[in-house]
C-alpha cells in the first residue's frame, strides 16, 4: 500500500457501540438481543413469530470497522475512533466524528461524558479526550513553533435553526457566499489555552443545551449538538475537528404526542439524518456533487465533506434490550449504508 492508498482506505470509519442494560431494563428482565463476538461483527437476535405462532430468533449479522461491547469504556472507544483523527487537523484537514442512535442509547455519554454524579464511575467523553490530545500535540516541538492557535465553538441545531451554546442560545443565521463557503454569522469562537478551558466550555454549553430557554420545547434529544475545535494560523483556518452528538433517530412512530410541533421536528430530524448519510456516502465515493444543502446540519458541516484531507468517523450507538430491537436494527442499517463502498 502506498501512503495515499492508506489515507483513502481510512477516510470513513464506521463503528458500533453497545451500552449495558440499565437498571430499569434489568428490573424488567429485558432480554439482551445484541451479541458482539469480535472482529467488528455484531449480531442482533430478532424475535419473530411463524404463521403457526411458533417463536424463533432471526439472527441478523453486521460488520463494522469496530464493534464495541458493553464492557468498553469511553477511553477505549475514543482510542479507536476519534483519536486517529486529531492528527488530521494538524495536517490541515477536516475531521468529523458523529454519535448516531436512538435516544437513550449512549450518544451523550460517549461524546460529552458523564459528570452528572448519578453514575458511579464518572468518565470523560470524546469531547474532553480529543481536547486533551489537541493540546498534547500543540505542545510538541514539531507544532509549538508553527503559530497554531486553538479555538472552540459549541452550537445546537434544533428544528433547522442554529443556537449558540456559548452565547446564551442566541439564534444565528447561516449564510453561503458565492464561493459556497458557509458561515454561521456571529457564532462565538472562543480562544482556549488548555484542555481545562475546553472542558469548561463543554460544561457551560451542555448546561445551556438542556435548559431550553430560547425554544420552550427544545429537548436535547431532538437537537444536534456540535462542538468544534478549530486550529488557526494567523487567522487563517488550518484544521477543524467537528464532534457531533446527533438528535435521536427514532422515527416518532411511538411518540404519544404526535402534535404538529413534534411531527415537524421529527420530519426535520429525518431530513437531516438522510442528508448526512448522503453526504458521507459522496465523501466515500469521491463524488463531485455533495448534497450538503439538503439540511442545515450538512450545510454547516460542508467543510467536512469536501477536500482531499477530510476524514469521518461514525459511532452508531445501540441499546441492547429486546424492546429496542426495531430501533437497533434501524440504526445498524443506517450505519451500514454510511460505510465506504
Ligand atoms: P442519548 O444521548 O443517546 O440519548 P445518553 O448518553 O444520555 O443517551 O445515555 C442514556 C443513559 O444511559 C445515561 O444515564 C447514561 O449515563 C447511560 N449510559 C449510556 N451509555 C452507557 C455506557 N456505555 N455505560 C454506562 N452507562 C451508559
Ligand atoms: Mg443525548
Amino acid at each position: 500500500l502506498s501512503p495515499s492508498d492508506t489515507v483513502e482506505a481510512h477516510r470513513i470509519c464506521v463503528c458500533v457501540r453497545k451500552r449495558p442494560l440499565n437498571n430499569k431494563e434489568v428490573t424488567k428482565k429485558e432480554i439482551d438481543v445484541v451479541t458482539i463476538p469480535g472482529n467488528g461483527t455484531l449480531l442482533v437476535h430478532e424475535p419473530k413469530q411463524k404463521v403457526d405462532l411458533t417463536k424463533y430468533l432471526d439472527n441478523q449479522v453486521f460488520h463494522f470497522d469496530y464493534s464495541f461491547d458493553e464492557s468498553s469504556t469511553n477511553d477505549l472507544v475514543y482510542r479507536f475512533t476519534a483519536k486517529p483523527l486529531v492528527q488530521t487537523i494538524f495536517d490541515g484537514g477536516m475531521a468529523t466524528c458523529f454519535a448516531y442512535g436512538q435516544t437513550g442509547s449512549g450518544k451523550t455519554h460517549t461524546m460529552g461524558g458523564d459528570f452528572s454524579g448519578k453514575s458511579q464511575n464518572s468518565s470523560k467523553g470524546i469531547y474532553a479526550l480529543a481536547a486533551q490530545d489537541v493540546f498534547t500535540l500543540l505542545k510538541q516541538r514539531r507544532y509549538s513553533s508553527q503559530d497554531l492557535c486553538p479555538y472552540v465553538t459549541f452550537f445546537e441545531i434544533y428544528n433547522g435553526k442554529v443556537f449558540d451554546l456559548l452565547n446564551k442560545k442566541a439564534m444565528l443565521r447561516v449564510l453561503e457566499d458565492e464561493k459556497q463557503q458557509v458561515q454561521v454569522v456571529g457564532l462565538q469562537e472562543m480562544y482556549v489555552s488548555c484542555a481545562e478551558d475546553v472542558i469548561k466550555m463543554i460544561e457551560m454549553g451542555s448546561a445551556c443545551r438542556t435548559s431550553g430557554q430560547t425554544s420552550a420545547n427544545a429537548n436535547s434529544s431532538r437537537s444536534h449538538a456540535i462542538l468544534q475545535v478549530i486550529l488557526r494560523r494567523r487567522n487563517q483556518l488550518h484544521g477543524k475537528f467537528s464532534l457531533v452528538d446527533l438528535a435521536g433517530n427514532e422515527r416518532g412512530t411511538d411518540v404519544s404526542s404526535n402534535d404538529r410541533q413534534t411531527l415537524a421536528e421529527t420530519a426535520e430530524i429525518n431530513r437531516s439524518l438522510l442528508a448526512l448519510k448522503e453526504c458521507i456516502r459522496s465523501l466515500g465515493m469521491d463524488s463531485q456533487h455533495i448534497p450538503f444543502r439538503m439540511s442545515k446540519l450538512t450545510q454547516v458541516l460542508r467543510d467536512s465533506f469536501i477536500g482531499e484531507n477530510s476524514r469521518t468517523c461514525m459511532i452508531a450507538m445501540v441499546s441492547p434490550g429486546m424492546a429496542s430491537c426495531d430501533y437497533t436494527l434501524n440504526t445498524l442499517r443506517y450505519a451500514d449504508r454510511a460505510k465506504e463502498l
